[in-house]
């Protein structure tokens, strides 16, 4: 069996800070630039694994619950002793 948890990441290069390969892709790296053509890399393998993992099992009606937060509203209400 595989698990995989969540990743957030983030990963800007430097010198061109507004490249999105989203957006651009490969196509629109300046100057081959090492930094931005990691990170269209990057993206792709994303994609692509994301791809294997809807082929593999298609997403299914998951239910949306979210962890239960701890209520911080209720303290707004209870008298301090
Ligand atoms: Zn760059």
């Amino acid at each position: 069996m595989l698990k995989i948890g969540t990743v957030r990441w983030r990963g800007k290069c430097s010198r061109h800070p507004m490249f999105d390969p989203f957006e651009g892709g490969r196509g629109a790296v300046r100057g081959g630039c090492p930094r931005c053509l990691s990170l269209v890399e990057i993206c792709e393998t994303h994609q692509k694994m994301l791809a294997l993992m809807r082929t593999f099992a298609p997403p299914t009606d998951r239910k949306r619950t979210k962890p239960a937060l701890p209520d911080l509203q209720i303290g707004l209400f209870e008298e301090v002793g």
